[in-house]
């Protein structure tokens, strides 16, 4: 890696993926220089190509759950990779608890060696089905430890306490970031979740699949949204964990109701059963990222939801 000389350097696991990709991107727009692991079992090649040809950037194609070598130094380890949409963890169980736990203890050994700081993609899902509304970085949550959705949410609980356990016992510089559902451009169209389910139901006029009656709420953060948070919060002190995520909430039927209108679709709505454990409610409190980080998001949902429709439309054409 000699032409990332006197650069910092970050290493992003799970880099060929849907946030990770937009990550490299966004750390070499701001001069650093990016090592990209990714096993590739949800993630893509075609996510990273246009970075490809860049002399900042390198790909390793490697399952962070195995022993990891980097002969070269490391200032920041951002650690992304694993399955995250429930259709891909309840294929891939066991690979997801496998990546939470020992991939971040790999990765965090490694932080260790290259006293790098390790920034955490942790998620919403630590506070399971919530009895809180909206959800604080304070809140223990509910998770059902046995359930299918167990697999994720206690893989990232056990990885955001291995990492409060290295910076406490080990002093490694590190950072928690709590996820709240993230769309945008190079999400997988099948990867299940809801945006790009409804989005090419909408596209192909099959019917929108909505689960139980719809009365579930989410709140969706465009992605150039999420990646400055994220950014913001690599460079700051901040070692507890930081919601990132778009506080604006709607049923998920009052979202399929809002594709079918964007997209100029036909396709009506199709009830289906709702998943086990589907969290009722979910909405996140950003007041500690906008005192700490000075972030909130600036994307409006109908703007994000155009450009991720007019790349899903491209897509579909290029077939
Ligand atoms: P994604 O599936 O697009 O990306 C995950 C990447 O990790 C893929 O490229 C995959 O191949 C790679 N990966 C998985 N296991 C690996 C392993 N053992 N070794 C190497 N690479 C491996 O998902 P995403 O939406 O980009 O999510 C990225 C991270 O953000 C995940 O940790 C996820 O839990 C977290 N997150 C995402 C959201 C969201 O809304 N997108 C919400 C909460 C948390
Ligand atoms: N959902 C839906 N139809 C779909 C996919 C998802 O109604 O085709 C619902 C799902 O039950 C959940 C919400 O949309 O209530 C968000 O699901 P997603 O898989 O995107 O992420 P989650 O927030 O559940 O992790």
């Amino acid at each position: 890696m000699k032409t990332m000389k006197g650069k910092k350097r970050a290493l992003v696991t799970g880099g060929a993926g849907f946030l990770g990709s937009h990550l490299c991107r966004h750390l070499l727009e701001r001069g650093f220089g990016v090592v990209c692991m990714d096993n590739l079992i949800t993630g893509s090649v075609r996510n990273i190509e246009p970075l490809a040809g860049n002399d900042d950037f390198k790909f390793i194609k490697q399952d962070v759950t195995e022993y990891l070598f980097l002969p070269d130094p490391i200032d920041y380890i951002f650690h992304f990779a694993s399955p995250a949409s429930p259709i891909d963890y309840l294929e891939f169980p066991i690979q997801t608890l496998k990546v939470g736990s020992l991939g971040t203890h790999k990765t965090l050994g490694l932080a260790k060696a290259k006293r790098a700081t390790f920034i955490l993609a942790s998620t919403s899902e630590v506070y399971g089905d919530p009895l809180v509304h909206p959800q604080k970085e304070d809140y223990w949550g509910n998770v059902n430890p046995i359930g299918p959705r167990g697999v994720y949410d206690e893989a990232k609980r056990f990885a955001e306490a291995l990492t409060m356990a290295y910076h406490r016992f080990h002093g490694v510089e590190t950072r928690i970031v709590r996820i709240f559902n993230t769309y945008g451009p190079r999400m997988r169209a099948g990867d299940g979740r809801v945006v790009p389910a409804f989005i090419n139901q909408a596209l192909t006029g099959s019917p929108l699949t909505v689960f139980g009656d719809g009365s579930q709420t989410r709140s969706f953060c465009y992605v150039r949204d999420l990646i400055e948070g994220i950014y913001r919060l690599a460079l700051s002190r901040e070692t507890g964990p930081v919601n990132i995520g778009n506080p604006r909430e709607m049923t998920v039927l009052e979202f399929a109701e809002l594709i079918v209108r964007l997209t100029g679709s036909s396709s009506r709505v199709e009830h289906r059963p709702l998943p086990v454990d589907d969290p009722k409610i979910r909405q996140p409190d950003i007041s500690k990222a906008r005192a700490v980080l000075g972030w909130e998001p600036r994307v409006d949902l109908e703007t994000g939801l155009g450009d991720t429709i007019e790349y899903f439309r491209g897509l579909a054409e290029a077939e």
